[in-house]
């Protein structure tokens, strides 16, 4: 059974989960693959990500804020939270399964399986319409980046980790003390590192630093500039440049992305439509 078909369910026994291989490495703990025996008897394989006891003292709530805002998403383009669980050593996460594992591993892994003119165009498709989606629902990502981004198959892209997600419940903007916490500086709008303020539309700007990483197969945006630096370029003016192998128009929406001015931006409604034109591919939504 695949994990569609399991019914979200706040809290999954331990007893029902068979531990497998580690499948990644997250900030808190590993994330493994695992057989999930349902009630009901079906099995499905699902991922689950742990976070040990010893960090989550300080990280208890945004480990339960992740799981919170995932609970309440229902998309093909997100990744879907199955249940949360416990064991002796920590709390655990149970998604669904993802199997190709992160988008920005695979770009490094198989250059020659990705083409500038089918793959990248589905995935940027697909994840414009889940950032639609969450858009809709009021949520932002904060932490859009082609690390965060999942295959399902060579075919289909999934947002995950929702760790600095926020509901930005009645509000348009959501604003963040800019202490502590490690930021991804090089993905972020201006707006995010000088007032700490996030909206969909920062969340657009982070797209197009996802789609200048899928369009470069994977180079590191900015290179080993340090924050300061890269801010300093931002402010200037300066722009990440066209990757050799991105078609003009493409490098077009990036640029439009990096308005500086966050109204004049493209909103992920016209992103997917953009991206879905240049692919034929009708079925992402
Ligand atoms: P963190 O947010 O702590 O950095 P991630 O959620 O990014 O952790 O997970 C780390 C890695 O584990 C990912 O890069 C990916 O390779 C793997 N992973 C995470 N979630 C899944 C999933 N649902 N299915 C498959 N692999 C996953």
């Amino acid at each position: 059974a695949s994990s569609d078909t399991i019914s979200i369910q706040i809290f999954v026994p331990r007893e029902s989960l068979i531990m497998k291989e580690v499948i990644g490495e997250g900030e808190f703990g590993s994330v493994y693959k695992a057989i999930y025996q349902t009630r009901s008897g079906t099995e499905a394989e699902v991922a689950v990500k742990t976070m040990h006891s010893s960090h989550m003292l300080s990280n208890r709530d945004s480990f339960l804020e992740e799981a919170e805002v995932m609970m309440k998403l229902n998309h093909h383009c997100i990744v879907k939270l199955i249940g949360i669980s416990e064991d002796s050593k920590g709390s655990l996460m149970i998604q669904e399964l993802v199997p190709l594992g992160s988008m920005l591993t695979f770009i490094l892994r198989h250059p020659d399986q990705v083409n500038v003119d089918y793959e990248l165009p589905v995935w940027a498709s697909q994840i414009a319409c889940g950032m639609q989606y969450l858009e809709t629902n009021k949520i932002v990502h904060r932490d859009l980046a082609a690390r965060n981004i999942l295959l399902a198959t060579r075919h289909q892209a999934k947002i995950s980790d929702f760790g600095l997600s926020r509901n930005l419940s009645d509000n348009k903007e959501y604003y963040m003390a800019t202490k502590g916490g490690r930021w991804p500086v090089k993905w972020y709008s201006p707006e995010s590192y000088n007032y700490g303020k996030f909206s969909s539309a920062s969340d657009v700007w982070s797209f197009g630093v996802t789609l200048w990483e899928m369009y470069s197969y994977g180079q590191q945006p900015f290179g080993e500039m340090r924050g300061a630096e890269v801010i300093e370029e931002i402010n200037d003016g300066n722009r990440l440049e066209k990757p050799d192998d991105c078609p003009v128009p493409v490098y077009q929406m990036m640029e439009r992305c990096w308005e500086y001015d966050q109204n004049r931006r493209p909103s992920f409604s016209e992103l997917y439509d953009f991206f879905a034109s240049l692919t034929n591919y009708e079925n992402v939504r």
